[in-house]
C-alpha cells in the first residue's frame, strides 16, 4: 500500500482568556476531527495576544489556561503536535521576510485591524497592523494547506493566499494554496443579541470552564425580544432569538425544534428555553470541565506537553524557514 502524505494544518488562538463555545465550535471541535487524519500543529499565540491591552504578570498563566482547554476538549499530545507561537522564533522572522512582499494599504483596510484599533483607540500600534502578516507567517511556517478556524478569520486567510502566491511567483514555488476548514459552528453569535461570541465581549460569552451555576446565570441574562403575539410564519432570521435558536440548533437540533415549533404556535416561554438550553451545554461541557479540573492540578505536565511539541514543531520550522531564505536569497 502507499504511504499517503497526511496534509498539513494548522491553527491557533490567542492567549487573552479561557475558550469559550465559539472557539470551541469554530476552531477546536474541527482540530479534534483533523488531528486523527491530518499532520496537525496548534499553537497558542502568544505573539497576536500583545498587540491588544493585557498584563505581562498573567500573561504565561494565560498560555497556559488555552493549553488546558486544548487538552480537556480532546486534544492529544499523541496525535498532533501543540506549540507556544514565542517558543519558535521562526515565526517572527518568516513574518519579517513576508511582510516585504505585501503592500501596507491592503492591510490597513482589514476588518479586524479597523475593529480593534476602535475597541483600543488608545493602543494603536504596529502589531495590530502586522497581525495578518504574521498570522501568514504561521500558516505558512509549516506548509499548511488547511485550517481549521471561525469564519472572522476568513479575510486572514485570505491575506495567506494571496502572499503564497506572490511569493511562489517571485521566488519559485514553495507554499500550497490554503484553505479553512469549513463548519456549521463557524459563526456562533453572542448572547447579547448583536455580534458574535468573544472574549473581548462581556456577557456574549459562554466559557468551556464555566460552572453550571454559572451557565444558568449567563443564559437567564441572555437576550430575548417581547415574544411572538400570535401564531408566526417564520422564525426569526436575526437578532437575540434567532441568535439563541442558532446556539440552541449547533448542540442540540431535536431539542432546538420543539423550541422552534412552539415559537411559530406562538407559545414559547423563553425563560423554559433558556434553561433547557443552558442544560444541554452543561451537559456538553461536562466531561471537559472535569478533565480541566485535573489539569488544573497538574500544570508541570502541561508545560511538558508545550514544551515537547514547540521543539518538535521548531525542527519543521527550521527546514521550511531555510528553504525560503535561500529562494530569497538570504543563504
Ligand atoms: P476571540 O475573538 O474570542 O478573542 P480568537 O480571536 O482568539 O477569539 O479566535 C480563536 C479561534 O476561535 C479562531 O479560529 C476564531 O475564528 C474562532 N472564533 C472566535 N469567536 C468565534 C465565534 N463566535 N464563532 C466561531 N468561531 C469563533
Amino acid at each position: 500500500m502507499k504511504n499517503k502524505i497526511k496534509q498539513k494544518v494548522f491553527s491557533g488562538i490567542r492567549a487573552t482568556g479561557q475558550l469559550h463555545l465559539g472557539n470551541y465550535l469554530g476552531a477546536v471541535k474541527g482540530m479534534l476531527a483533523l488531528q486523527e487524519t491530518h499532520d496537525c500543529i496548534f499553537s497558542v499565540v502568544d505573539l497576536h495576544t500583545i498587540t491588544t491591552p493585557y498584563d505581562p504578570d498573567s500573561l504565561q498563566n494565560s498560555i497556559l489556561e488555552i493549553a488546558i482547554d486544548y487538552l480537556a476538549a480532546g486534544l492529544d499530545p499523541k496525535k498532533c503536535k501543540i506549540e507556544v507561537q514565542s517558543f519558535v522564533p521562526e515565526h517572527i522572522e518568516l513574518a519579517y521576510l513576508l511582510s516585504t512582499i505585501y503592500p501596507v494599504s491592503r492591510l490597513q483596510q482589514l476588518p479586524t485591524y479597523k475593529d480593534k484599533t476602535l475597541q483600543h483607540p488608545k493602543y494603536q500600534n504596529m502589531g495590530l497592523l502586522f497581525y495578518p502578516i504574521l498570522m501568514a507567517a504561521d500558516i505558512l511556517l509549516y506548509k499548511t494547506e488547511l485550517v481549521p478556524a471561525g469564519v472572522d478569520q476568513e479575510p486572514h486567510i485570505e491575506v495567506t493566499r494571496e502572499i503564497a502566491r506572490k511569493f511562489n511567483a517571485m521566488f519559485g514555488e514553495t507554499f500550497p494554496e490554503v484553505k479553512r476548514m469549513e463548519t456549521v459552528g463557524e459563526y456562533v453569535p453572542s448572547l447579547l443579541g448583536t455580534g458574535k461570541m468573544s472574549k473581548s465581549v462581556p456577557g456574549s460569552y459562554i466559557n468551556l470552564a464555566d460552572s453550571p451555576d454559572v451557565i444558568y446565570e449567563k443564559m437567564s441574562k441572555a437576550k430575548t425580544d417581547s415574544g411572538p403575539q400570535s401564531k408566526m410564519s417564520k422564525l426569526p432570521e436575526e437578532g437575540a432569538v434567532a441568535n439563541l435558536f442558532k446556539i440552541f440548533g449547533l448542540f442540540d437540533v431535536k431539542r432546538a425544534k420543539v423550541f422552534e415549533s412552539q415559537y411559530l404556535e406562538g407559545s414559547i416561554k423563553y425563560m423554559e428555553m433558556k434553561e433547557t438550553l443552558a442544560e444541554v451545554i452543561i451537559e456538553v461541557l461536562q466531561p471537559i470541565r472535569e478533565k480541566r479540573n485535573d489539569l488544573e492540578r497538574n500544570k508541570e505536565y502541561v508545560k511538558k506537553i508545550l514544551l515537547e511539541g514547540s521543539i518538535e514543531a521548531r525542527h519543521e520550522a527550521k527546514i521550511n524557514l531555510n528553504e525560503v531564505k535561500q529562494k530569497m536569497g538570504l543563504i
